[in-house]
């Protein structure tokens, strides 16, 4: 028999799981604070209402506990059938009536959270695919899961910022994004850095070259994490751009993320 890995009581599983609880009560508190007609109104991301975002966040913990379950039983369940149908499937409860769309949150949160909490521990490390094809161990459904409620909460727009993210899932969605662009390589000449921390990511390779020096975007974590993940705009959250000495009049877009 294979040597017993208790990951459930893995302190670095442990943590994983409290902030994807965290960022779950945080999103259910600002969805609760909108009232049925407020959820017509537009969200942060280009096209969808708030209801979109509801809807989303709601469909994404299905699609999550589908990958538990198959980490759990072996039989193939993948998160969505298709792009197609997961963007289909956000339109049509976009639709849904407000006490339909605040319960499709509340329960698929809750059916996520005991699928999480009834795999067995030998059963965490089990490979399952994202729906970008990447293979993972059932532990990454848990960081899929934190990124999404913390994010798609600031998307709600009733005052939420990545300010309110904590520390360590921003730094964490940091070296997601960045690692993103890295391996698409659009990350060239663009070095990222943190201020107050010793966070410098994206094309470091770049700061030894002399012929042309690197665009460098810095500023406080909440703001960085907030442009690199194409959320917020630049003005007024500390980030800066500079090549060089040279201050630049505006921060560039950041590279596409997903
Ligand atoms: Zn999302």
């Amino acid at each position: 028999m294979a040597a017993r890995h208790d990951l459930a009581t893995d302190p670095v599983l442990r943590e994983g799981l409290l902030q994807a609880r965290r960022g779950t009560a945080f999103f259910a508190r600002k969805l609760n604070e909108l009232t049925d007609a407020e959820l017509d109104g537009g969200s942060l991301l280009p096209g969808w209402t708030r209801r979109h975002v509801v809807a989303h966040i709601g469909y994404n913990a299905r699609a999550i506990a589908r990958l538990v379950e198959w980490a759990a039983t072996g039989v193939e369940t993948p998160m969505y059938p298709s792009v197609e149908v997961r963007d289909h499937e956000i339109s049509f409860g976009a639709t849904l009536s407000p006490i339909a769309l605040r319960n499709l949150f509340d329960h698929s949160a809750v059916h996520l959270s005991v699928e999480w909490r009834d795999l067995p521990d030998r059963d965490w490390a089990n490979e399952v695919k994202t729906i970008q094809g990447r293979t993972v161990p059932a532990t990454e459904t848990v960081w899929m899961r934190t990124r999404e409620v913390w994010i798609h909460a600031v998307d709600l727009a009733n005052g939420a910022t990545f300010a309110d993210i904590p520390a360590p899932v921003l730094e964490r969605l940091l070296q997601d994004i960045t690692g993103a662009w890295h391996a698409r390589g659009t990350d060239a000449g663009l070095v990222i850095r943190v201020t107050g921390t010793d966070l410098v990511l994206g094309d470091t390779g770049a700061q030894s070259t002399k012929s042309e020096d690197p665009v460098t975007v810095s500023g406080p974590l909440a703001g960085v994490a907030a442009w690199a993940a194409g959320r917020t705009p630049i003005a007024g959250a500390g980030v800066t751009a500079s090549r060089g000495t040279e201050v630049l009049p505006d921060v560039p877009a950041a590279p596409k993320w997903i």
